[in-house]
């Protein structure tokens, strides 16, 4: 299918909004994405017409929310390769990872060495920090390769050294370097460790398939992937998952209860204690939709060639690119540091001319203070921007440079 951005904007109705008197332009996707009228007029199909509670009442509306709600876990599961019963719902990446450092000590009994990176989130390092610091254990942090990629010679040295759980990101929310993760998966498992993928910045971005790479956990946000804000995924591979101890108890997860004790619900259900966030669920399946039927490879190949206009167009002298120095590497996202200039003041002087981007240590100080700032400027691009805005962002970098 042939792809062009501009059509994907019509669905878009955040694109006809002026910012600062200008055409906004929306370059914080790694934050969050927009929304198109499909997801949102899907959680409005819902409400309007089948909104009951779920996996309860035996009345036709909530059997009609039931299979709306089976269904969507069912798409969402194909989307990346993966089993129903392997999907568990969450309400972010930030979720799926405590709840995995609640789990894990659980399951494997003891106390745990976990081995995660400098690339980390912070979603990604202080949950293992705090299990380890509270129920005892190591948690060891591997650094970065010239490259800007875990160092993966430090990584086989940690696993040979005797590792419970590796958990590291699949592509950087800093400098959209992109880590080997069937690789790392390989290693992990050679040397008897659990392997977590934090897939925040990848699902949304690029095709993937559970059964290709073969983690035993992995974890992304529907809001990064055009879908609505408070849902999750947390994928947990099927022969672990019926060893997992729910984290969270109550309704909606037992099968029986005495005042005893208690059976659990099937898997998936036994991880999703209370009420769930049905309306996500219905708009995470909706954004699905829209990417399956955009096509991941289309959004790969339009954001590699916007990633490769904006670094050819960037003064040298003047900004410093953090990463690597080919384009191919950066995927869909380019930190840089102004002469000169704050982070905050360059974003500002953007946003004034309705350019909306980050900047900060972005939730990952350890890695921003790794590469000798405390703060970058970062552009994140997505399907529906366009090599016009890239050149309006240009235009503006340049404005700066004279005004400096
Ligand atoms: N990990 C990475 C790599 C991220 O980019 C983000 C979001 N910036 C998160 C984790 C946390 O995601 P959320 O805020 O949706 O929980």
């Amino acid at each position: 299918m042939s792809f062009d951005p501009y059509v994907v904007r019509e669905d878009f109705p955040i694109f006809k909004k002026i910012v600062n008197g200008r055409n906004l332009i929306y370059f914080d996707n790694a934050a969050t994405t927009q929304k198109p009228r499909q997801v949102v007029e899907a959680i409005a199909d819902y409400y309007f017409n089948y909104n009951s509670n779920v996996l309860r009442s035996i009345n036709t509306l909530s059997a009609q929310a039931t299979d709306l709600y089976i269904n969507s876990r069912r798409k969402i599961a194909s989307f990346i390769g993966a089993r129903e019963e392997e999907v568990v719902f969450t309400k972010n990446t930030t979720e799926g990872l405590n709840s995995l450092a609640e789990a894990l000590p659980r399951l494997i009994g003891r106390k745990l060495t976990v081995v995660t990176s400098i690339m980390e989130h912070h979603s990604n390092l202080l949950p293992w920090r705090r299990m380890v610091s509270e129920k005892g254990g190591r948690l060891i942090v591997v650094g970065m390769d010239s490259d800007f990629t875990v160092n993966m010679d430090e990584l086989e040295r940690r696993l040979e050294e005797g590792c419970d759980v590796l958990t590291i990101v699949h592509v950087s929310n800093v400098l959209g370097t992109m880590n080997p993760v069937k690789e790392i998966c390989r290693l992990a498992h050679k040397h008897g460790s659990l392997f977590v993928i934090d897939a925040a910045q990848s699902i949304p971005h690029m095709p993937f398939n559970v059964q290709e790479v073969e983690p035993d956990f992995m974890v992304f946000s529907g809001h990064k992937m055009l879908g609505p804000t408070g849902i999750g995924v947390l994928y947990i591979r099927k022969s672990l998952i019926e060893k997992i101890e729910p984290w969270e108890l109550g309704g909606g997860m037992v099968k029986t209860v005495t005042m005893e004790s208690q059976t659990y619900e099937d898997i998936p259900f036994r991880f999703e204690a209370g009420t769930p966030n049905v309306e996500g669920v219905v708009g995470l399946a909706a954004a699905v939709d829209y990417l399956n039927n955009i096509g991941l490879k289309n959004i790969v190949e339009h954001e590699a060639n916007l990633v490769k206009h904006l670094m050819e167009g960037l003064d040298e002298g003047f900004i410093k690119v953090h990463g690597p120095d080919e384009s191919s590497k950066h995927k869909g996202i380019v930190s840089f540091s102004v002469k000169g200039i704050h982070p905050h003041d360059v974003a500002q002087m953007l946003d004034a001319d309705g350019i909306m981007v980050r900047s900060g240590a972005l939730c990952a100080e350890p890695l921003v203070n790794a590469l000798g700032v405390n703060a970058v400027v970062r552009v994140s691009l997505y399907l529906y921007n366009t090599v016009e805005e890239v050149d309006r962002f240009l235009d503006s970098m340049k404005k700066l440079r004279m005004l400096t």
